[in-house]
């Protein structure tokens, strides 16, 4: 096979040291470099990633696609297939760093509410020493809990929180809770899996931030997004796929309805400036941009409110990319898993 060239050298490099990256954003580096148009060129698009790939397995790496959850957007990022933590986030955080992640982690997927996100405070009161790997013949669990576990302390967990949110393993949701983040979606598919994180009818991706079908009895779950689309044409039927129950109409789709045309592709944004700020904020530098999550949008601000209550307002100005802020539908507030 032919070697990589400085095309794909050039790829693999932004990712790796930029993070991932937005869709557009990956998508005008690769327009810049080609010439061609990833979303005309499909065919040529996939057979680089391909091709990158190859490479990449054998050192266990993987470039992959996700979806952020929480605002639906796509991003593309290389992964470290090596399943264990410590080669992932080693290199920055430390063994009871990684553990609290680990905590955290696991406290957002068993939200039985499917909001995908903790508090502050929550995230906070995770224990480390329930991190601590359990089995082996000793009974006392105590002695096996390493001191720096015991001693790690508030402060040492509300700076690892900040740190975990600016590397993007974890994110602040529009609700000013934290939630997953970026690096974590692309990350923890097989994780997922292997959890039994339950799956989205639609997409098969872990329904980690989705909506679930409004009968008691049944489990399905439905990403937000991919409820929009899934119902977007088919005004009136909208029946569960599990249980035939009708599914209640997302807030934001409901507005999405009154604000366009009736025949507007449904995955537009509604206001032209949003997706012009967002657009010229990915431009300005994509680190800060992917931060913040896009720039400010005075038409989501009212949702926003509505949604956030009064004590996230501060918080939702970090993460205003989100075209659907997650506003909790009634019957995802329910326990269920
Ligand atoms: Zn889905
Ligand atoms: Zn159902």
């Amino acid at each position: 096979m032919a070697p990589l060239t400085w095309r794909h050298h050039t790829l693999i490099q932004a990712l790796l040291s930029r993070g991932p990256l937005m869709e557009e954003e990956f998508h005008e580096m690769f327009m810049g470099i080609s010439g061609k148009n990833p979303v005309n060129n499909k065919q040529l698009f996939n057979d680089v990633l391909l091709k990158i790939n190859k490479e990449l397995a054998y050192v266990q790496f993987e470039l992959r696609a996700c979806r952020n959850q929480y605002d639906g957007k796509v991003y593309y990022g290389v992964i470290n297939n090596v399943a264990d933590e410590q080669s992932k986030l080693g290199t920055k955080y430390s063994v009871p760093q990684i553990a609290f992640y680990k905590g955290v982690i696991e406290a957002i997927i068993q939200d039985a509410g499917t909001e995908g996100c903790v508090t502050n405070i929550e995230a906070l009161n995770i224990r480390l020493e329930n991190q601590v790997p359990a089995g082996q013949s000793s009974q006392d669990s105590q002695s096996r809990i390493p001191p720096a576990f015991r001693n790690f302390t508030m402060s040492q967990k509300e700076k690892t929180l900040n740190d975990l949110i600016q590397d993007r393993w974890l994110s602040y949701t529009s609700s000013g809770k934290i939630g997953l983040g970026v690096r974590s979606f692309l990350d923890l598919r097989s994780w997922f899996r292997s959890n039994d994180v339950p799956s989205c009818n639609v997409c098969n991706e872990a329904g980690v931030k989705a909506s679930t079908c409004p009968n008691e009895g049944c489990n399905i779950r439905i990403h937000d997004y991919c409820l929009k689309q899934k119902f977007s044409r088919r005004k009136g039927s909208r029946a569960c796929p599990g249980c035939g129950a009708e599914w209640p109409q997302l807030e934001c789709e409901e507005e999405e309805n009154d604000a366009n045309e009736p025949e507007e592709d449904p995955a537009a944004s509604p206001n032209p400036t949003t997706r012009r700020r967002l657009r010229s904020s990915v431009k300005a530098e994509a680190v800060e941009g992917s931060k913040s999550q896009g720039g400010a949008s005075t038409s989501l601000s009212k949702k926003r409110l509505r949604s956030c209550k009064n004590e996230a307002v501060e918080n939702a100005t970090q993460d205003t990319s989100s075209v659907c802020p997650s506003q909790p539908l009634r019957s995802s507030n329910r326990r269920k898993r």
